[in-house]
């Protein structure tokens, strides 16, 4: 089980609009960037929110293995 998985409790997701994302963040759904400018999410670990990381929007949504 990964951190994203619960192995840190619930993740708590929030979106960040365009206006708010003024740095560039790695996304480590796909190791790409997230540029500045650009709406994406930021997932919390409930019990280690010192391990939060920005995801695009896709990546977070296509985290996990299709089961249907
Ligand atoms: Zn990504």
């Amino acid at each position: 089980m990964s951190m994203w998985d619960g192995l840190y409790g619930d993740i708590d997701v929030r979106r960040v609009q365009p206006y708010e994302a003024n740095k560039v963040y790695i996304c480590p759904g796909c190791n790409q960037d997230i540029p500045v400018g650009m709406g994406h999410y930021v997932c919390v670990p409930a019990d280690a929110v010192d391990l939060r990381r920005h995801w695009h929007y896709a990546c977070w949504d296509n985290r996990l293995p299709k089961t249907r």
